[in-house]
């Protein structure tokens, strides 16, 4: 899960803006986190308001900049986060953590929380886990039955077989940097593009810098590998 840097409320005349309806604030999110799921990373010019904390949760929320994300109607929706309870001192979110610590993805199309996680950041991913369902197959016994409309683990197994197949293509100069990043862009699913080029350190440097938002200081400044973004955090620095 990408970790994003929100900006600060945009201003109107040095003033925070006020969004009367929560939808008048689709523009900006996606000049500032760009056109992409903040939970499954599926690139989408159909993105709904999310509000971190619900309008069921919290009314207070329901139009404050600060609670809002952008997420698929899937992702969103009644089977998955919809008005679940959220506490944000115990999950993982892609605004407060470095969440691409948080999960491990892998060839199939398949998420799973990071196993080298422990104590309160592996119940914190775990937690975000379930709340958005991104590990959702069918087949997974972890849930009763799968919902055939749920098809993100269908579009993450594609992405990851292209993202294989043009890496071939990378490595032996047939593709550039560039064209990887464009197909990734239009893709989305960043998590798994950098997963698969985790080899290649310029790419990934392209990587966070297309596509927007993306939390810069979740990385190391050399390596480009994720780093905690809560460090001051004895319980849990992710
Ligand atoms: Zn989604």
């Amino acid at each position: 899960m990408r970790p994003v840097e929100k900006t600060a409320c945009p201003q109107v005349n040095g003033m925070n803006k006020i969004y009367r309806r929560h939808s008048l604030a689709k523009a900006d999110l996606e000049n500032n986190i760009g056109f992409y799921c903040s939970y499954c990373e599926v690139f989408s010019s159909d993105l709904e308001i999310e509000h971190v904390i619900s309008q069921h949760q919290d009314p207070a929320l329901k139009c404050s900049w600060d609670n809002f994300l952008l997420a698929c109607g899937r992702c969103n929706g009644r089977d998955n986060k919809a008005a679940k309870t959220v506490d944000l001192g115990v999950m993982h979110f892609p605004h407060r953590n470095n969440t691409l610590l948080s999960f491990t993805y892998l060839e199939g199309g398949h998420v799973c929380v990071n196993p080298s996680l422990k104590g309160a950041s592996l119940q914190a991913a775990e937690a975000t886990l379930v709340l958005v369902g991104l590990d959702k197959f069918p087949g997974n016994a972890k849930y009763a039955r799968h919902n055939h409309n749920d098809t993100r683990w269908n579009h993450r197994r594609v992405v990851w077989e292209l993202a294989v197949k043009y890496k071939a293509d990378f490595e032996s100069g047939r593709l550039t940097a560039y064209d990887i990043v464009a197909f990734a862009q239009q893709r989305g699913f960043f998590s798994i593009w950098y997963a698969v080029y985790n080899q290649h350190t310029d790419l990934c440097e392209l990587l966070i810098q297309a596509f927007p938002g993306t939390a810069t200081s979740c990385f190391d400044q050399i390596s480009r590998l994720p780093v905690n973004r809560n460090p001051q955090s004895v319980i849990d620095p992710i």
